[in-house]
C-alpha cells in the first residue's frame, strides 16, 4: 500500500467512527474561535472551554476586547498556560482587527497570520473551521499520529509533516483529515498508550505492524550477570549502544558482536522499541 492509498483508507476509516469532525473549542463566531484558538496553544481545549465563557461574557465582541487593557483580560485567563503573553496578544490582536480589518476577523490564512499572536497553526484552524478554507494544521496529535501510521516519511518538522500530508489528499479532504487525526490522537492513539486493540485503522498502521514484529520475551535470564543478554552470542553485558534502524525502531546492540538480538534481563523483553513520535 503506498502512502496515498494509506491516507485515503485512514481518512475513510476514521470518518466512519468520528462523526463530529470539528474543533472541540466552544465558540459561536469567528472572533470567539480565534480567541479560543490563541489561548489553546500549549494548553488543553478542556481548560480553554472552562475559562472562555466568562471571558466572552466580559468581552462579547472584538470591539470590547480592543477597548480593554491587558490587566483587565489577564484575570480571566490566569489559569491557562502563558497568561501574561496571551493577554498581551489578545489585546493587541483585537486592536489590529478593529483598526486594520474594520472589526472583522480576516478570512484567509495570510490575513490571520498578520495578526499579533496568531501563528500558522492557529491561522489554519480558524480559516478552516470558521471560513471553510481548506487547511491542514499540524499540532502535536497530528504530528504523532501521522508518523505512527506511516503517512509521512522522514518529516522532522511540523511544516514538513503538513506539506507531505497535503500532497496525499485532495484539497477538499484536508480539513477533515486535520480533525480526524487530532481526535484520533486525543482519544485513541494517545501519546502514552495508543489503544491499538480498539483502533479502526489497525490494518493501515505501520506502528502496529512493527509492534507485531517484535521478538517474544525471553524467560530464565539472570539480571545478576548483566543488564542485557545477547541471544546471538549467548552472553550478558552491561552497556551497549542504542541504535535506530530505518523505520525508527530503537534497539541496544551487543558491544561484542553488534547483534541486535538483545533482551533486558530483568523483564526478559526485547530492547527493540518502536519510536512513538511524541513531540
Ligand atoms: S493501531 Fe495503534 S498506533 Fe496505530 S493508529 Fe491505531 S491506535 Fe495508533
Amino acid at each position: 500500500m503506498n502512502r496515498k492509498e494509506r491516507a485515503e483508507k485512514v481518512l475513510a476509516g476514521l470518518r466512519a467512527v468520528i462523526k463530529e469532525r470539528t474543533t472541540e473549542l466552544k465558540h459561536v463566531n469567528p472572533y470567539e474561535l480565534l480567541v479560543a484558538t490563541i489561548l489553546s496553544a500549549q494548553c488543553t481545549d478542556e481548560r480553554i472551554n472552562k475559562v472562555s465563557p466568562a471571558l466572552f461574557l466580559a468581552f462579547p465582541t472584538v470591539q470590547h476586547m480592543a477597548a480593554a487593557a491587558v490587566d483587565e483580560i489577564f484575570p480571566f485567563i490566569r489559569s491557562v498556560s502563558y497568561p501574561n503573553n496571551k493577554s498581551r496578544h489578545l489585546a493587541k490582536m483585537s486592536r489590529e482587527i478593529v483598526s486594520d480589518h474594520a472589526g472583522h476577523v480576516p478570512e484567509t490564512v495570510a490575513g490571520l497570520e498578520s495578526l499579533t499572536g496568531v501563528g500558522h497553526k492557529t491561522a489554519q484552524v480558524v480559516a478552516g473551521v470558521a471560513f471553510g478554507v481548506p487547511t491542514l494544521a499540524v499540532d502535536t496529535h497530528v504530528y504523532r499520529v501521522a508518523h505512527r501510521i506511516g503517512l509521512v516519511h522522514n518529516a522532522k518538522t511540523v511544516v514538513q509533516v503538513e506539506r507531505q500530508l497535503k500532497k496525499l489528499l485532495p484539497l477538499q479532504d484536508w480539513t477533515d483529515m486535520h480533525h480526524v487525526l487530532i481526535l484520533h490522537g486525543r482519544y485513541r492513539c494517545t501519546a502514552r498508550r495508543p489503544g491499538c486493540e480498539l483502533c479502526p485503522i489497525v490494518r493501515e498502521c505501520q506502528y502496529y505492524e512493527r509492534l507485531q514484529q517484535l521478538p517474544v520475551s525471553r524467560t530464565g535470564l539472570d539480571p545478576r550477570k548483566g543488564r542485557y543478554y545477547c541471544a546471538t552470542r549467548n552472553h550478558y553485558f552491561e552497556k551497549g549502544d542504542l541504535i535506530s534502524d530505518r523505520s525508527g525502531t530503537e534497539q541496544v546492540s551487543c558491544p561484542r558482536c553488534g547483534s541486535m538480538n538483545v533482551f533486558e534481563t530483568r523483564s526478559g523483553k526485547t530492547t527493540k522499541k518502536v519510536k512513538d513520535y511524541r513531540i
